[in-house]
């Protein structure tokens, strides 16, 4: 995370001084749905999205929000976001 925030805005976040991690419970919605998303069969967009939705987690609620976009956009223009997504940069940072 650090290589790729010092990437994109600031090159000494590479190196900080000092670092501490702190992790949190707070996302444990009781009962998730199975579905990334929510949509309705309407005319114009209608999505939910959240960490309620395909996971009980923040990384659950980032699939969720990435799966309402791509759920928007094709209902708006019926065009496909890009591949070269943040979830693909993550995986590659990851090999
Ligand atoms: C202090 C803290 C630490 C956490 N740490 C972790 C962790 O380490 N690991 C983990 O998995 N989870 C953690 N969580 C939980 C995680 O943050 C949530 O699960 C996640 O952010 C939920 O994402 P979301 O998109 O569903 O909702 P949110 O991130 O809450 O986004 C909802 C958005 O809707 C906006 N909004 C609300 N009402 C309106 C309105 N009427 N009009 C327009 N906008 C509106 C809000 O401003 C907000 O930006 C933590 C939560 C807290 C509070």
């Amino acid at each position: 995370m650090l290589t790729r925030a010092a990437e994109y805005l600031l090159a000494g976040l590479k190196t900080p001084e000092w670092t501490q991690v702190h992790r949190w419970r707070y996302a444990f919605p009781t009962s998730p749905l199975i579905n990334t998303c929510l949509k309705a069969n309407t005319p114009q967009p209608l999505v939910c999205c959240g960490d309620w939705c395909g996971g009980n987690l923040v990384a659950g609620a980032m699939q969720s929000g990435i799966s309402a976009a791509e759920q928007i956009n094709q209902q708006m223009s019926q065009q496909l976001l890009p591949r070269n997504s943040f979830l693909d940069k993550l995986a590659a940072t990851k090999q």
